[in-house]
């Protein structure tokens, strides 16, 4: 079965709103296994949408319309579909009832409640809107469905989940059932490459890997006609790839990797401490940004200057003088003298140069070095980032959470 998405409204045509029903209709349906071939946008005018709707009518299963539900002379998604499948408007009592009740419910002007979002199509399926007035509709004719929701994202997403849902299961062969596993340290086409087999000749489930802000996202998707079923569908393949993959594989829940790594802490009841030079406490700041961390972190610092690091930290002058303050030795030596001062069970340390200004040819922009301490054992990570300031400063925190995970993991 496929299916086509008309969105109304002129707002979206002059770019003054995102579309976000299509995208979330569109995420649904394809949850659902229906294809969706086609989405139209067309303003509030009677002769364009007409055309829309039977150029939609003539070349989809299904067409989904959202906006233009309201009392407005220019709502006219119902009169306009009813019209190309020949059904005549007559008004629903029930309808009108709900509408009233809600407005009072909500003390709003019963005025604004006009007779004409209760007129619905003949023989429709009316769809009640809980989170709202204006109620949907849809009609069968002909061996083709239309759907009509309102535009506002609470009220469609609200009607849609409520009984649209339901309503299209039943009329779709199969669902799409799907599992995500998170991957850091590995790119996109290295794991195109391992996984090549099953992109290449699976047909059910079906393995794609995309790019992400970070890492990659594997995505595992079973055809199937219930979500048990999907999963068994999935379980071999997904066994598979974690044999293959499995090291850099982080979560299968959807999870960050601060969020995952944070909860490892605190499931190893583990403190963490950072030193935090070229980061400027990003790192810290990722940790508290995750609702729980106070179990594992005691204290943090921004040691930014060199005095800063010898006060705070211990680190030698001799060694901030022989080797710089962005080096392997200053690394480990922060991350050591962190350790003595908080003895937290993780300790962590930053420094580096995250540009645009400040490298030279023997330390580039983008060169850092990570401390990483765990139980009194330091080792120091060199790290080569490209990109912007903040691409260099969130890449090093990430790299630090992953290089954690995969120490206390052991
Ligand atoms: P109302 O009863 O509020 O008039 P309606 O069903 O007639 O609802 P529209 O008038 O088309 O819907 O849109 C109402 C509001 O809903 C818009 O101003 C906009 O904020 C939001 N909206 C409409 N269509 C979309 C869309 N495709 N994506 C996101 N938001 C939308
Ligand atoms: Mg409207």
């Amino acid at each position: 079965m496929n299916a086509e998405i008309i969105s109304v409204g002129t707002e979206l045509l002059l770019g003054e709103i995102l579309n976000t029903d299509a995208q979330f209709l569109a995420t649904q349906l394809s949850e659902l296994g229906i294809n969706v071939y086609y989405q139209t946008v067309v303003g509030d005018n009677r002769q364009r949408l007409k055309n829309a709707v039977k150029t939609a009518l003539e070349r989809s299963d299904i067409v989904i319309a959202s906006g233009g539900l309201g009392p407005t002379p220019d709502d006219l998604t119902k009169e306009v579909i009813a019209e190309e499948m020949n059904k005549e408007l007559i008004l629903d009592e029930d309808s009108l009832k709900r509408m009233l009740k809600y407005l009072q419910l909500k003390n709003l002007d019963t005025v604004k409640c006009n007779r004409k979002q209760a007129m619905l199509p003949k023989d429709c399926t009316i769809l009640p809107n809980d989170c709202g007035t204006a109620p949907g509709c849809i009609i069968e004719e002909n061996g083709k469905i239309a759907v009509m929701l309102p535009g506002p994202p609470h009220e469609l997403e609200c009607m849609y989940l409520n009984y649209v849902k339901q309503y299209l299961m039943k009329k779709s062969e199969c669902i799409f059932y799907s599992e995500n596993l998170k991957l850091f340290g590995i790119g996109e086409s290295k794991v195109a490459e391992i996984l090549y087999d099953y992109m290449e000749n699976n047909e059910n489930p079906t393995v794609a890997p995309y790019a992400e802000a970070v890492g990659v996202r594997l995505r595992i998707t079973a055809k199937c006609k219930t979500e048990e079923e999907g999963k068994k569908i999935i379980e071999p393949v997904k066994a598979d790839i974690m044999q293959k993959v499995g090291e850099y594989v982080y979560t299968d829940t959807g999870s960050s990797l601060p969020y995952t790594v944070v909860h490892m802490l605190i499931e190893k009841n583990l403190t963490i401490s950072a030193a935090e030079s070229c980061t400027g406490g990003m790192f810290a700041k990722m940790i508290t940004d995750i609702s729980g961390s106070s179990a594992i972190l005691n204290e943090s610092y921004i040691t930014y200057a060199n005095k800063a690091k010898t006060k705070l930290l211990g680190v030698k002058p001799e060694t901030l003088k022989q080797f710089g303050a962005v080096s392997e030795q200053t690394a480990f030596e922060m991350a050591e003298g962190l350790y003595k001062k908080t003895g937290a069970d993780v300790c962590v340390a930053f420094t580096g140069i995250a540009g645009p200004d400040g490298g030279t040819e023997e330390k580039p922009v983008g060169l850092v070095f990570v401390g990483v301490c765990v139980k009194g054992t330091t080792e120091v990570k060199k790290l080569q980032i490209y990109g912007s300031r903040d691409r260099v400063r969130n890449a090093a925190c990430l790299e630090v959470f992953d290089i954690i995970r995969k120490k206390i993991n052991n």
